[in-house]
């Protein structure tokens, strides 16, 4: 508050802040009077003091996603998925597979390719967010059906996206991830219906979203009963047009030190062209990050979505190789 600010004003702060089941304390600085408003202030919308009398500024010292932040809960979450892979705590965790399943064929050849490259996740959409409706927009349940024909042969884990409220339940039923596409991250009501499903999540980045509205969207998921949610980071727009998006490798260390939360990076959608998805794939591990999910096609040149960005099978495990070696400069186990 201004330090001119007449009592009656600093006493209405108080008094407001005690309505709302705070305490306060106040210290008087040479230009300011600070008024400390204490306890869990999360539910309550600092403009309701921003505009009262003589009041200069609100400064929210506690950040507000409590669950998902690292204040209270300085340690690590591993996501397990079971049978030894699990995000974060120092492993890599690589995800691998076709933009979208288009056959059984397809899902179940790729899945042997990726997993004998050292994947440990298949990813492959059946329900696909396109931005054309006449596009090809995914096998659907059949889709979920191959997926889980190719873990069965394979053991690789299965991560797929669950693009609405009410695909949710039966991608749920097949999916050992569920992925919430970058579209989603603010699809508020699909946030809090996945947080009350027993599966990890993927969490992707929106396109133009800051950190904060990352980690909210997390703690939507976290506020309704789910904490195992892995984010991922997989490109913003901007205004360069050599690539898809502007792989925001920045934001790594920065979710590492505000959240307790492991993140991934997505360097296919982030580029969008298969020659920039290695070199961002080894950018990721030097940046810290806690797995990859990369698009990988057995034949690109017939991919019914994101062909240009998909790596061949022998160019993923060239890159996964590559990956091995910078895991131990970073002390990372793949
Ligand atoms: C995907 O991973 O299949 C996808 C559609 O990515 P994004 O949501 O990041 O665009
Ligand atoms: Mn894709």
């Amino acid at each position: 508050m201004r330090r001119d600010a007449p009592s009656e004003d600093v006493l209405r702060v108080q008094a407001i802040a005690k309505s709302l089941g705070f305490r306060t304390s106040n210290v008087s600085g040479l230009t300011k009077i600070a008024v400390a408003i204490i306890g869990d202030t999360s539910t309550v919308d600092s403009a309701v003091f921003k505009v009262l009398p003589s009041v200069d500024q609100v400064l929210l010292v506690t950040r507000p996603y409590s669950r998902t932040s690292r204040e209270g809960h300085p340690e690590d979450t591993l996501v397990d998925l079971g049978d030894g892979v699990a995000f974060g705590g120092g492993s890599f965790v690589i995800i691998a597979g076709p933009c979208a399943v288009e056959s059984r064929e397809q899902i179940i050849e790729v899945a042997h390719q990726v997993k004998d490259a050292g994947a440990k996740c298949l990813r492959g959409g059946a329900f696909k967010p396109r931005t054309s409706p006449y596009a090809f927009q995914g096998l659907g349940e059949k889709g979920l059906e191959y997926l889980d024909a190719a873990r069965k042969e394979t053991g690789l884990k299965v991560v797929t996206e669950a693009m609405d409220l009410e695909s949710l339940p039966m991608v749920a039923e097949y999916a050992d991830m569920v992925q919430v596409g970058s579209r989603n991250m603010q699809n508020y009501s699909l946030l809090t219906k996945v947080g009350s499903i027993n599966k990890p999540v993927l969490l992707k980045r929106g396109s133009s979203a800051t950190i904060t509205e990352l980690l909210m969207s997390a703690e939507y998921i976290l506020a309704s009963g789910n904490e195992r949610v892995v984010l991922c980071e997989r490109g913003v727009r901007n205004f360069s047009d050599h690539a898809r998006n502007l792989l925001d490798l920045s934001i790594v260390p920065a979710v590492q030190r505000l959240s307790h939360l492991p993140i991934i990076v997505d360097p296919s959608h982030a580029t969008g062209d298969m020659n920039l998805v290695a070199p961002m794939a080894y950018a990721a591990i030097a940046a810290g990050a806690d797995g990859l999910i990369v698009e990988v096609h057995p034949k690109p040149e017939l991919a019914k979505s994101d062909a240009a960005q998909a790596l061949k099978p022998d160019q993923f495990a060239v890159m996964v190789a590559k990956i091995r070696q910078l895991a131990k400069v970073m002390g990372k186990k793949v």
